[in-house]
Order: structure tokens, then sequence, then C-alpha cells
């Protein structure tokens, strides 16, 4: 079943030890949108502006994604610059230049508002509120992510959003940030009050943690030599996650054990070059190689 995605289209520039590139295509949704077109057909919701060109729609077109929800607005695309440090698991914000995405109302193409699979990428919770409202009838599967600007600058808004969802996908420590329990257990427990009924905690080159009712399912983070650029990691995990949801249609422990697994896969593709680089031309024959990998990697007898 096709998967609808909301969130940011942007270009970022980026500073690794391992480089330095400028101004390639990036964003939220992009990471996000390739990722799940791995698995299941994807319909993008977001906005660009003048300088979002031919080729980079072809980047999408070339995957079984839909872009009639891309807005073209006059102006610049949303801007991102970031640095990482040494070890890659702290980066600095350098510049963020919202352009045309300040003036974003997503609006859905009527195609689109039948939708049973939905993730909301990183963006105001107020706008992922509107993409909730536009869709018809109540989706099978709600997911969204947030971040600290949000728990902080929209708590109110965030709140809201959150009682019409099924899955919180975010990291650690805006697991920590929004329940105020650094205990993840505890954190949990705290969001299901909140209204999701399953937490999906990101960790980084430590993994992943899905929490629901009483149950806990950890996924390891791949054992990689070498990390490239961990822009995009989380939400390509998203992708990989949403992405095999909507590809089997059906929501159980498997299936979400599973998601967690092509999750991981899709979040350690990202990291191994550049941007889009690695998740643009991966094959459904590595990703498959790579999840049996995931396999051995935890299999053990008692
Ligand atoms: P991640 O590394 O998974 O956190 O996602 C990085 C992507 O998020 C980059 O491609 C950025 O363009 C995008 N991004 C960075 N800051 C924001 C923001 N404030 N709102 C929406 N998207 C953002």
């Amino acid at each position: 079943m096709p998967l609808l995605v909301v969130g940011s289209i942007a270009f970022d520039s980026v500073e690794t030890p391992r480089g330095k590139v400028d101004r390639m295509l990036g964003g939220a949704a992009t990471y996000v949108a390739l990722a799940a077109s791995q698995f299941t057909p994807v319909r993008v919701v977001g906005i660009v502006g003048d300088d979002f060109g031919a080729e980079d729609a072809r980047v999408f077109e070339k995957r079984r994604i839909d872009t009639g929800g891309i807005e073209h607005a006059p102006g610049k695309t949303f801007f991102w610059a970031g640095r990482y440090n040494v070890n890659m698991n702290e980066r600095t914000t350098l510049v963020t230049e919202l352009n045309v995405f300040s003036g974003f109302r997503p609006k859905l193409p009527d195609s689109y508002r039948n939708s049973r699979f939905v993730f909301l990428a990183n963006i105001d919770p107020s706008l992922q509120l509107s993409v909730l409202q536009q869709v018809r009838i109540r989706p099978k599967l709600v997911a969204m992510d947030t971040m600290n600007y949000w728990i902080e600058g929209a708590p109110k808004e965030l709140r809201k959003v959150l009682r019409h969802v099924d899955i919180l996908v975010i990291n650690d420590d805006e697991a920590r940030q929004l329940t105020g329990e650094h205990n993840l257990t505890r954190a949990a427990k705290s969001v299901f009050r909140m209204g999701p009924r399953i937490l999906v905690i990101k960790r980084g080159e430590h993994g992943a943690l899905m929490l629901s009712g009483n149950s806990i399912f950890s996924a390891p983070a791949f054992p990689l030599e070498k990390v490239c650029d961990p822009t995009g990691a989380g939400d390509s995990f998203a992708g990989g996650f949403m992405g095999h949801l909507a590809q089997v249609g059906r929501i159980n422990p498997g299936a979400l054990r599973r998601a967690m697994i092509y999750g991981s896969v899709m979040g350690s593709f990202a990291v191994e070059q550049f941007g889009l680089k690695r998740i643009q031309a991966l094959r459904l024959q590595e990703i498959n190689q790579r999840a049996g990998k995931f396999a051995q990697l935890t299999q053990f007898e008692l």
C-alpha cells in the first residue's frame, strides 16, 4: 500500500571528518521517501523553491515516488548546513534557512487523501495535524517524528497531534526531553499516555528500541568500519520501518520487529556515503543481504 510522507525537502551542506559536500539534495521527507520506496510506492507532500531543478525531481521520479504533492513556490528551497565532530556522534547546526518552508501550508492532492499509511516527518506539529485532517478516513497506521525545537517551542500543538498517532519515532534525547523521564522504559509509559501505543527510540550507533505495552524489542546498529555522513540516518530508518509495514499492509508483532530490522538496514546504508548517494543507488538484493546479516548478528541459542 502507498505510504504518504510529509516533511522537509532541502539542500544540505555537510561537513564530516570524511569530507565536505555543498548544497546536495536532502531533507527529512526526501530520505524517508527514498528509503521507503524500496518497499512500497510513496506519495510526498513538501515544498521547494525555484532552485529545485529537473535533476532534483528526477531523484524522486526514478523511484516509485509520486511528486504530485510537492508544491513549487517562488523563492529558495529550505537550506540546512551542519558539521559533525570527530567520532560523528555529535553535530552542530551551522545554518537553517527556512526560505519557502516558512510559508508552507501542506495541501494533499485529492488522490493522496485515501492514504492508509502515513509518516509525518519532523515539521511544525500544527502542520502535521493539518495533514492528518486532510486524510479522508482514519489511516491504518500513523507514525511521526519530532525534534527538540518543537518539544520546547510548541508543546501544546505537539500533544494535540500525538493524540492521533500510533507510533512515535524519535531519538533517546528527544524521548527524555518530551517526557522528563531519564529511564527509557518509564519514558515509554509516559508517551503511551500521550496517545501513541508504540515508541521507537533511535539510538544512533547503539541501534534502536521498540517499546509497546510491556514488550521491548532491541535492534542493533550494523557494525560498519567506515561512516561517511550520518545525515538522514534517522529518516532513512523511518523510511525502511514504515516502508516495510506499508508493503505488508498488516501491523502485528512479527511485522513490527521485521520493520525495525529493515529500518536499521536502511539507516546503516545511509551513512556509508554522503547525502542520498548510497540510498539512491541501493538494490533490493543488497537490502535483503544486509537484513540476513542482522539476523546472524543477533542469533543465539539458549
Ligand atoms: P536526520 O539526520 O535524520 O536528523 O535528518 C537530517 C535532515 O533533516 C537533513 O537533510 C535536513 O535538511 C533536515 N532538517 C534539518 N533541520 C531541520 C528542521 N528544522 N526541520 C525540518 N528538517 C530539517
